[in-house]
């Protein structure tokens, strides 16, 4: 036993010398291993306590006060009330006193932008902002994120939870039946979570994308089909961007309230859910009006950017300046027309939520849209369309886990479930504001406090 207390000494306090925070998880590895073999302190080693924490679980609008959750593993095991004279052997504690623990956020709408900076330079941003889960909207023909989110499945790779569509497919990959048959079998065979449709196709070939997918068991997402009846698109699973229903519909029909009251039930009777991302939508606008585009860099997250996007973004290479700004369509210049949409999206949106359509929280991380700061930017829209924060928390958390096919082990903080949680100063069912309080964050069960997160942070700028 002097033996085995001195190895042990001896290992952890290598360790700590060791303790390198990029192979946390090695390190992690390493002490369940070691107690595996010794069988004495596997559950110490292994095990987080969250002391005395208020839990916002995300069932349902609640706060459990002061409670003890214990993750061992990268799980929930229990969350019981709080009492003083408990002891918990703990391999970590973490005082939760005055602080609130929920689900981590999800980015649901997710690009790899800029093959320069890395896919992990993005991933430290999400983690830094508590974003546990990703799903990415488009595969490049320079990337693989079929390998990506089977090497973080695997731990091999430091990353947020991890879902992917396939090709970004437009009407040129999409001409005839053929295409959509040989598409929807590649799909098959590379095992993308999502088949995404970014753009409007041929009836036919449209119908037959969806019987084939049906058929092979691939799911289909995307933006609208503009030139048919909404019931076409809301045959897919999801729809991404408030701004599609913009085209959708026609002009008198976005300011008929009776129409719009019709059509929001039958969005919520077809089951699909809908992904808003008004913070794109709000970049493209700033983007057409001098005093707001000159703003741009006052944002903290415009730091983290790379140079070189930047430079593009902050200039008038910029694609919405060069080709849009000032452009008059039917007498109305861009930035009027814009706005006058972006006012009715925020509406829609408002509608869409009071109905209970399942809404998701996403940013389209492009341009000054940076990835994790973008999503409390996202939410920070939801607030403004008049949504609670309990309904823009829902959208990031809970039913993205369903959606996702997910809800036995994410979305909610129970037990049992995985742990993936964000630790909050700050109540942010409050104020949505405080999803920025952000103390630290546990991905698949390895806690990061705010220093962690900082270093991820400050790597950003090491070449
Ligand atoms: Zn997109």
């Amino acid at each position: 036993m002097l033996f085995r207390t001195r190895i042990l000494t001896l290992i952890l306090s290598s360790l700590i010398v060791d303790f390198v925070f990029h192979n946390l998880h090695k390190i992690k590895l390493t002490l369940v291993l070691f107690g595996l073999i010794t069988g004495v302190y596997a559950q110490a080693n292994d095990t987080i306590l969250i002391k005395n924490v208020n839990v916002i679980p995300m069932d349902k609008e609640i706060v459990l006060n002061n409670q003890n959750v214990v993750i061992a593993g990268d799980k929930i095991i229990s969350i019981e009330p709080y009492k003083r004279e408990m002891n918990h052997i703990s391999h970590q504690v973490i005082d939760g006193a005055g602080k609130y623990v929920m689900p981590g956020f999800s980015e649901m709408h997710y690009h790899w932008r800029n093959k320069q900076g890395g896919i992990d330079r993005d991933f430290k941003l999400l983690v830094a902002n508590g974003v546990t889960t990703v799903r990415n909207m488009a595969e490049y023909n320079w990337q693989n994120h079929v390998a990506i989110r089977d090497s973080i499945s695997k731990g091999e790779k430091f990353g947020p939870n991890y879902y992917t569509a396939g090709p970004y497919l437009n009407s040129n990959d999409l001409k005839t039946i053929e295409d959509a048959i040989s598409i929807i079998n590649n799909h098959k065979i590379k095992g993308y979570d999502y088949l995404k449709l970014a753009d409007n196709l041929p009836k036919d070939v449209y119908l037959k994308v969806l019987e084939e997918a049906q058929k092979q068991g691939v799911v289909v997402i995307g933006h609208a089909q503009r030139g048919m009846p909404l019931e076409m698109s809301l045959r897919m699973r999801s729809i991404e961007h408030v701004e599609e229903f913009v085209y959708v519909f026609s002009h008198t029909q976005r300011n008929d309230s009776l129409f719009l009251k019709q059509a929001i039930e039958q969005i919520k009777v077809s089951g699909s859910n809908i992904v808003p991302t008004l913070v794109v939508f709000d970049f493209i606008v700033k983007c057409l009006d001098d005093q707001t585009f000159i703003k741009l860099n006052e944002s903290e997250s415009a730091q983290y950017m790379l140079p070189s996007d930047f430079k593009y973004w902050y200039s008038d290479e910029n694609p919405y300046r060069k080709n849009l700004k000032g452009t008059i369509r039917n007498g109305v210049d861009a930035l009027t027309r814009l706005e006058g949409y972006f006012k009715w999206m925020k509406t829609f949106t408002k509608m869409l939520a009071d109905a209970d359509v399942p809404l998701m929280t996403g940013s389209d991380t492009f341009g000054f849209v940076v990835p994790g700061f973008s999503l409390h930017e996202e939410f920070q829209f939801l607030d403004e369309c008049g949504l609670t924060p309990f309904e823009i928390l829902k959208a990031s958390t809970i039913t993205p886990a369903r959606y996702l096919n997910t809800i036995a082990t994410e979305g909610t903080v129970s037990e049992g479930k995985h742990a993936n949680l964000v630790l909050l100063g700050k109540n942010p069912l409050e104020d949505i504001k405080n999803t920025q309080t952000i103390e630290g964050v546990v991905l698949k069960g390895m806690w990061y406090d705010r220093n962690n997160l900082n270093t991820l942070l400050k790597e950003i700028f090491i070449k």
